[in-house]
């Protein structure tokens, strides 16, 4: 048994001596039966949240009313989740409200794959009702039940097939494949946050470019933030092999691909919700590659730009021209290397000094003039000592006078 599954039995273990059951279920065992490196291993059980924090000392109430309680144990938070089958759906989304129930094969039925609705005690055993070994043997994305009812239940589940086909590499099933066609429009009842989650772990795919054609291909794309008109754009976006770039180098490759504008770009991205952080590390990227594709680094760009972003910026470039992704990088780290600042904290002069050189009151023109000298300094017109600012100020000041 996989190390970390193991490392958990002793929860497991624990709650059936207080006479209950419990499992491994969801991700990590479809993983671990991948034989993929499992992330959190979660576990449902058929005792109550209360009856789980009176088992434990330790517990985190992470979600009473879902009936999930954190327990820790050496150091490790696991999720331990009571059965439960959903209350009414209604608008398309998960219900709020849930009742427990004691049978695990019902627990086991509302998920949404079969792939991950399989559990596993104990000793090892799979308990696996809807077939889903096989179909992770077969490579395939179906849901546990009639994939129309369960698409109508929840419209998520749609974006979860694309992501997982994206992540995983495996086909959806034709049944799912129609119904998720079928039933696209209902995407627009899900809040943004929710598919934002999804849509980004669709971008961090290794198949990410099957799960943009099955957007484009499903019309689901028409349901998401910023796609409606943009077809033709995705097509072309799955076109591009990315598996060099980092999630905000993708990011900012859709927006260029998207042919936005600055001002557009920013809606963009804040309609889909990316914090603030994040829209402007993707948008400096944005910037850049607008920049580079208009010339060979400049000086003034390529400090501008800083180190980190120019190198992104340069991948894009390399494979938006079907080059390695890290053509050419040395050669702009050398060239960024030569800049004779990286920063105006390294320019040792101040606007006090400025004004006393000039023996002008302080006033906007501080600024300009600062940028000026950094300017110069950048394109090697003038040394970056304080001397040399200083004589170099004057005489500019003279032959302006
Ligand atoms: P990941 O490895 O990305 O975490 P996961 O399969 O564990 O994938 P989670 O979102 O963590 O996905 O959900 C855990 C489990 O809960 C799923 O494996 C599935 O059984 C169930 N599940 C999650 N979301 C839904 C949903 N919208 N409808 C039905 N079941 C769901
Ligand atoms: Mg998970």
């Amino acid at each position: 048994m996989n190390p970390e599954f193991q490392k958990a039995i002793p929860l497991l273990l624990k709650i059936e001596e207080a006479g209950f059951e419990a499992y491994f279920v969801g991700g990590s065992v479809r993983d671990d039966i991948l034989g993929k490196r499992i992330a959190d291993v979660d576990i449902a059980t058929s005792a109550m949240p209360e009856e789980i924090k009176a088992i434990f000392h330790k517990t985190i109430d992470i979600g009473l009313e879902h009936g999930t309680v954190a327990v820790l144990h050496e150091g490790v938070p696991y999720e331990i989740t009571t059965f439960r089958a959903e209350a009414e759906y209604k608008d398309f989304r998960r219900p709020s409200e849930v009742y427990f129930i004691s049978s695990l094969n019902e627990d086991l039925s509302r998920r949404d794959f079969t792939m991950n609705a399989i559990a596993m005690n104990a000793n090892g055993k799979l308990i696996d009702p809807f077939h889903g070994v096989d179909d992770i043997r077969l490579k395939v994305i179906q849901t546990v039940g009639k994939a129309e009812d369960r698409f109508k239940e929840d419209a998520l589940r749609m974006m979860r097939a694309v992501r997982f086909h994206s992540q995983l590499s495996f086909s959806i099933s034709e049944d799912t494949m129609n119904a998720l066609i079928r039933n696209a429009h209902l995407l627009e009842h899900i809040a943004v946050e929710r598919k934002l989650a999804e849509f980004e772990k669709l971008l961090s795919g290794v198949n990410i470019n099957g799960g943009i054609r099955v957007l484009a291909e499903s019309g689901l794309y028409h349901y998401l933030p910023g796609l409606l008109p943009y077809n033709q754009q995705l097509i072309h976006f799955a076109e591009i092999e990315k598996a060099a770039l980092n999630i905000e180098e993708r990011w900012a490759l859709l927006v260029h691909i998207l042919k936005k504008d600055v001002r557009e770009a920013q809606s963009f991205l804040k309609s889909w919700r990316l914090p603030g952080k994040r829209i402007k590390t993707i948008m400096a990227i944005q910037n850049g590659l607008d920049l580079r594709l208009q010339s060979v680094w400049q000086p003034l760009n390529l400090y501008h730009c800083g180190y980190d972003t120019a190198i992104s910026v340069e991948k894009i470039v390399n494979i938006m021209n079907r080059r390695p992704a890290n053509a050419h990088l040395e050669d702009v780290a050398v060239q960024y290397q030569d800049l004779p600042i990286k920063s105006k904290n390294e320019i040792p002069v101040t606007g006090t000094d400025l004004m006393q050189w000039l023996n002008r009151q302080a006033g906007a023109w501080i600024k300009t003039d600062l940028q000026s000298i950094e300017e110069a300094i950048i394109l090697k017109k003038l040394p970056n000592d304080k001397e040399s600012i200083k004589e170099w100020l004057i005489k500019c000041n003279q032959s302006s006078e």
